[in-house]
This record gives structure tokens, C-alpha cells and sequence, in this order.
């Protein structure tokens, strides 16, 4: 049942939907308890249709430096594991990193919860809770969430329905009222679902994970790099770009030996020189019990260098929380285990 369906079921005025928007999205209240603009007997209703929370936190880890926190939910439903980590930056931006999965099917070979396969997608109210959960938080330092990145476990583009459901939670002016501009999807680079964001005109932010600069190795990383070639993802990647005019963010994750050499830089500058596009150079995450290793600080600088001559706009991710496993998408998976 929706909140929509269930105040027509009570015969309730329109109006209470706006009062409880408010409440959930803005006033940020903590229980159903707390909703007192609501007679008590309508809130009780309300409170045996739906759980306040469909997410229970298992564990809370903060980092050393206080900037990164990385919070265990299980789903009520259950009892399956996820994980949620928000970035305190210095500049003030508080940025949520979304699951929108348990497990990701697309098993990329460097990624950790790629090893979990597929488990179950997270609904709408799911993903909306985890940013709710910190914006409550931060609501009581009188800070707020300013941006939404889906860079946690799970493919965005394989549930889409979920993710952008989530989305309009953060960006409705009635609900959370956040700008799209200050969401991002982060994705593997499926060709098809990126087709009809295009049409239906998404107006957040995406960024590819592009990983490689050739087919044949972006194949031997990525296997959906099979079914969603990198030319097929290019042409669309430019028609995003030519119907936004907005930069789109190319992640590129440097894995030692494998596409961190020189003849790659130069590869990648040809393939997105002169796009309106931005790109992220990642250093690697090592993941227990892979044998893949981060690039040394030489090689990478070396990179940068290469991409630097060619002008091609690009930063070197700096890693937070880097003491408590919340690099984002390359979250734990050791309990889940
Ligand atoms: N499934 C989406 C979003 C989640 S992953 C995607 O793949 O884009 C978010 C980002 O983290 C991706 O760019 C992914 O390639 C990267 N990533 C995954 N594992 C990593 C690791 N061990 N070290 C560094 N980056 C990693
Ligand atoms: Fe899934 Fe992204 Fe990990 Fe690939 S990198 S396995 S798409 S979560």
C-alpha cells in the first residue's frame, strides 16, 4: 500500500499527505510517535500499516579523522545485509553513498560485492531510508545531505524502477527538495537502461564505469562489457551529453599492470578527447583475497601526466575512510559472508 492509498482508505482530506511529507522529508521526525500533527488515533493507523523503518542498523563505524562513517543496515523484512556510507567533505558537502542492491549480478573481477552475485534489489523506501537515516543525524548539528551519490552495492541501471522512485523522495520539492543536479548514478555502462534516461530526460548526474580504454580489455574486467560494447556505450554517452550539455563523470578505476600503463593513458585520451566529460582515476581498493593490486603512486602520477598533456579534465580520487572499508563500492562484504 502507498501513503496515497492508505489516506483514501481512512477517508482522509488530501492535505495530510503534504503534512506528512513534511514530516517524514523535511522535519525528519524519528518515529511515528513524533508525528503530532496527527490525531493519535490516525498516527496509530498509520503505524500498523507501515514500519517506520525499514532498515535497522547493525553496526556504526566512524573513521579515525571523523569524516567517513560506514553504517551495517539489515532490512526489517529480511534480515539481509547492506551497507551506507556518508563523506563529511571539508568544502561542507555531505555526501550519501546508496546501495541500491544486496549483492550485484554484473560481477565485475575487481569488485568485492561483485563476488556476492545478485541477492535482491532494494526498494524505493529502502534506499530513500538510508539517506533519511544521516540526514537525521545531521539535522541535529543543523547540517543537511547535500549530495546523493549510487556508488554502494548494486547496479542503479538494473533497478531502475527502485532507484529512480528513490529519487524523486530526494528531489520532489514536497519531499527532501534536493536538486537532481546533486544526485549521481553511478553505472557499469548498460546501454539500454541509459537509452531511456536519455528519453524520459534524467536530470541528475551519471558516471560511467568505464575502467578501460579498449573493448578487448574492458571485456576481460567487466563482463557486461560483452552485451554493452564500449562503442554502443560511447554513442549514447554522447547523445546524453549533446541533449544535457552537462559533464558526464568517466570512472577509472587503476589496477596495476592491467590498464595503468602509458599506452593506455594514451588509448583513453583518444576515446574521450574533446567530450564534455570528467574523468575519475580510482586508485584500487584491494579487496581481500584477490590477487589484483593498486597502482603505485609513480605509475599513476605518470597517467595523470599523459592525460594532463592532452588537457583532458581529470582528478585522482582521494580515498576517505579508508580505516573502516567505506571506499565507496567496495563496500565489506565480510558480514554478509
Ligand atoms: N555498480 C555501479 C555503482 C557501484 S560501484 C558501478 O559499477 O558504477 C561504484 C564505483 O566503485 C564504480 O566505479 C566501481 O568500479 C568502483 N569500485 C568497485 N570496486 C572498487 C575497488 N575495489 N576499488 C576502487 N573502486 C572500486
Ligand atoms: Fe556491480 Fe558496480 Fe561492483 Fe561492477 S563495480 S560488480 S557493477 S557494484
Amino acid at each position: 500500500m502507498t501513503f496515497e492509498e492508505f489516506l483514501k482508505k481512512n477517508n482522509q482530506p488530501s492535505f495530510r499527505l503534504k503534512q506528512l511529507n513534511l514530516a517524514l522529508y523535511k522535519q525528519y521526525i524519528e518515529d511515528w510517535s513524533e508525528f503530532t500533527t496527527w490525531s493519535k488515533e490516525l498516527r496509530e493507523k498509520i503505524a500498523q500499516e507501515f514500519d517506520f523503518n525499514t532498515l535497522k542498523v547493525i553496526n556504526h563505524q566512524k573513521s579515525k579523522k571523523g569524516d567517513t562513517e560506514k553504517v551495517l543496515f539489515s532490512r526489517t523484512k529480511n534480515k539481509q545485509l547492506l551497507e551506507t556510507v556518508i563523506m563529511k567533505h571539508k568544502d561542507g558537502r555531505n555526501t550519501v553513498c546508496v546501495s541500491c542492491m544486496v549483492g550485484c549480478p554484473v560481477g565485475c573481477t575487481f569488485c568485492a560485492t561483485g563476488t556476492m552475485g545478485f541477492i535482491s534489489n532494494l526498494t524505493s523506501e529502502e534506499i530513500a531510508e538510508q539517506v533519511l537515516f544521516f540526514a537525521r543525524k545531521l539535522k541535529k548539528e543543523d547540517k543537511k545531505v547535500s549530495n546523493i551519490v549510487f556508488m554502494g552495492m548494486g547496479e542503479p541501471l538494473l533497478n531502475l524502477d527502485n532507484v529512480l522512485e528513490s529519487i524523486e523522495i530526494f528531489t520532489n520539492p514536497e519531499k527532501m527538495g534536493m536538486s537532481p543536479s546533486r544526485i549521481t548514478i553511478s553505472t557499469s555502462g548498460i546501454v539500454k537502461p541509459l537509452e531511456k534516461l536519455l528519453e524520459n530526460d534524467f536530470k541528475g548526474r551519471l558516471a560511467i564505469s568505464l575502467h578501460a580504454p579498449t573493448q578487448e580489455l574492458r571485456e576481460s574486467i567487466m563482463p557486461i562489457a560483452k552485451n554493452n560494447s564500449l562503442s554502443e556505450l560511447m554513442t549514447v554517452v554522447d547523445k546524453i551529453i549533446d541533449n544535457n550539455n552537462k559533464r558526464i563523470s568517466f570512472e577509472y578505476v587503476l589496477l596495476k599492470n592491467i590498464n595503468d600503463k602509458q599506452r593506455h593513458a594514451e588509448k583513453l585520451v583518444k576515446l574521450v578527447k574533446g567530450k564534455l566529460i570528467h574523468l575519475n582515476l580510482i586508485p584500487y581498493n584491494p579487496v581481500p583475497g584477490f590477487t589484483l593490486q593498486t597502482s603505485d603512486r609513480n605509475q599513476i602520477d605518470r597517467f595523470s601526466a599523459v592525460l594532463s598533456r592532452a588537457r583532458v579534465p581529470h582528478t585522482v580520487r582521494v580515498s576517505m575512510g579508508k580505516d573502516i572499508d567505506a571506499a565507496c563500492g567496495q563496500l565489506a562484504t565480510k558480514k554478509t559472508k
